[in-house]
């Protein structure tokens, strides 16, 4: 197959939504018409359940033997998926974000009882920002939920999006009869039969055909035609442009649990996802077609068997063909490097693959080269924009607490801090260092990692921080920015890249100091120029 096919006939995505909007069900499902998995139950969820560590550590475990999770992969009608991990717990929010930057669209996945919930929220603003291309999910449609039109009014407001129905409900809850698939013009009749994996379709082109009342009876049939009339008469009319644009959001109907209107969402999605979109680096604007290899690290995993330290970089390819054994360009390093085993990833396992193409994810093992955001190329210096650190919501002091384990301890750190676990920042006035997370599940983490894997330990102090502000001076030299830092120097502290940060105590103070120094531009991501 030429390479312009190659590329044209892949579709990576990321299913995101809040935990238990049926995300995992709705993987599986996919995998199941891909012909990936054959059965239910085979995909393990990476769900932390209580929020406890321990749950975090069973699943790394698990993954440290089956890092396949990460990345999903399958053919269906010709098309490579690639669907994309995401966890959905808060905690892990930032990682998230990140594998964002590597999905060319995403489905969201909404609960038809629970509505738009608070982690849907900010997973869609980020895709929003981005412009990603969305299809909504609504899952569950075999329990009793919010109404069909008062949950799209929902799914607008909260997510500040345009929908556009591409299937809708029959009834709902006990009442379930199907959906009316407005893409393709059939009825789906649903059985709540949850072992039957394809369902029967029935072709309906015509709303009026007295064959709706036969089958769904004369009351829901009627109903349905008023409210697909009011659909047509409010929505407007699906427009791919307008999809692709991030402009317009299709939504489907169903129950990922029954299996049920997953085949047409499936069926819809290859059709209308977009295949791997060109990306912008600082340099240039980089095409998917051109001859030249090009990627970037959005994911580091480390492998939590102690005798296999190695990590694993996932590497999304942007541009050109990604060989074996073939050196490449780490541009940060201005080193050349050949990967002898560079893996793909399928639904339950990984293999070595020869060659990978634009939109593949390859897996490759690392000795510590790789911090997330790199960029691998066939020798053009190019940087990939997109992978900002955001501020973290937790502030602690980190202290060593074994005094003869301090390198080891200066190493976990480095490391963990490259997989983007968390965030380290040096204070200016005395060098302490500040560990900042999203989540506080992640102080666990880092101090079991960093026994477990570097024979280090740790201790925490509590610090009066609330967030994290990259400093951006109009004037570097002005007086203001000098008074500025000489007033605020117990909170200035250096990021990992040494860029110059402002730890406020709390909102309150951010207000004051940023009224007092208005020259004196605050961030709350890494990356604002
Ligand atoms: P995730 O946290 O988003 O990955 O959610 P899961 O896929 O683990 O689903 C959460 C719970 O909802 C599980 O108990 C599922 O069995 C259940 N669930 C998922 N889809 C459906 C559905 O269509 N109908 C019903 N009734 N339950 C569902």
């Amino acid at each position: 197959m030429s390479f312009k096919k190659e590329i044209a006939r892949r579709r990576t995505f990321g299913i995101v939504s809040h935990p238990d909007a049926g995300k995992t069900t709705l993987t599986e499902k996919l995998l199941l018409f891909g012909g990936a998995i054959q059965e239910a139950g085979a995909v393990k969820s990476n769900k932390i359940k209580k929020g406890a560590t321990s749950d975090f550590m069973e699943i790394e475990r698990q993954r440290g033997i089956s890092v396949a999770t990460s990345v999903l992969a399958f053919e269906y009608n010709g098309i490579k998926v690639n669907i994309l991990d995401t966890p959905g717990h808060k905690d892990f929010a930032e990682d998230t974000f990140r594998t964002l930057t590597a999905v060319d669209s995403v489905i969201v996945v909404v609960d038809v009882a629970k509505g738009v919930e608070p982690q849907t929220e900010k997973l869609v603003e980020v895709c929003r920002m981005r412009n990603i291309p969305m299809i909504v999910f609504v899952n569950k449609l075999d329990r009793e939920g919010k109404d069909a039109f008062e949950l799209l009014d929902e799914i607008e407001e909260k997510l500040h999006l345009k929908v556009t129905p591409l299937s809708f409900p029959i009834g709902m809850g006990y009442d379930f009869k199907g959906i009316y698939n407005l893409w393709e013009k059939n009825v789906n009749l649903f059985s709540g039969d949850s072992r039957k994996n394809i369902e029967e379709t029935i072709q309906v082109s015509n709303l009026e055909d007295s064959i709706l009342d036969e089958l769904v009876g004369e009351d829901s049939a009627n109903n349905l035609r008023e409210e697909l009339e009011l659909v047509q008469g409010v929505y407007p009319a699906f427009d791919q442009e307008e999809y692709l644009a991030g402009h317009q959001q299709p939504v489907f109907f169903g129950s990922a649990l029954n299996n049920f209107g997953v085949r047409e969402l499936l069926d819809c999605f290859v059709k209308i996802a977009p295949p791997p979109r060109p990306k912008m680096s600082e340099e240039r604007l980089v095409l998917p077609n051109e001859d030249a290899f090009s990627g970037f690290v959005f994911k580091i995993h480390a492998n939590m068997d102690p005798k296999h330290r190695d990590r694993l970089a996932f590497i999304k390819i942007v541009s050109g063909v990604f060989e074996r054994n073939k050196p490449y360009l780490h541009v940060r390093n201005k080193k050349n490097l050949k990967f002898s085993s560079p893996n793909a990833f399928f639904a339950e396992r990984k293999e070595i693959v020869d060659i990978s193409y634009p939109g593949d994810i390859v897996g490759l093992h690392d000795t510590g080269n790789f911090k997330i955001g790199d960029t691998l190329t066939s020798g053009e210096i190019l940087h990939y924009k997109g992978i900002p650190a955001f501020s973290p919501e937790h502030f602690r002091y980190i202290n060593n607490a074994d005094p003869m384990k301090s390198k080891q301890l200066a190493k976990g750190i480095d490391q963990l801090m490259d997989e983007g676990v968390a965030q380290l920042f040096t204070l200016e006035l005395n060098g302490r260092k500040v560990i900042g997370t999203v989540g506080a599940l992640q102080y666990e983490v880092i101090q079991y990692r960093l026994e477990h894997e570097y024979g280090a330990k740790c201790t925490y102090e509590p610090l009066g921080v609330s967030k994290a502000c990259w400093v951006d001076p109009e004037d570097p030299k002005s007086e203001e920015f000098k008074e500025f830092l000489r007033v605020k120097q117990r909170f200035m502290a250096k990021d990992k890249r040494g860029q110059l940060v402002f730890l406020a105590d709390s909102p309150f103070t951010l207000q004051m100091t940023q009224q007092k120094y208005p020259s004196v531009k605050m961030h709350y991501v890494s990356e604002f120029k």
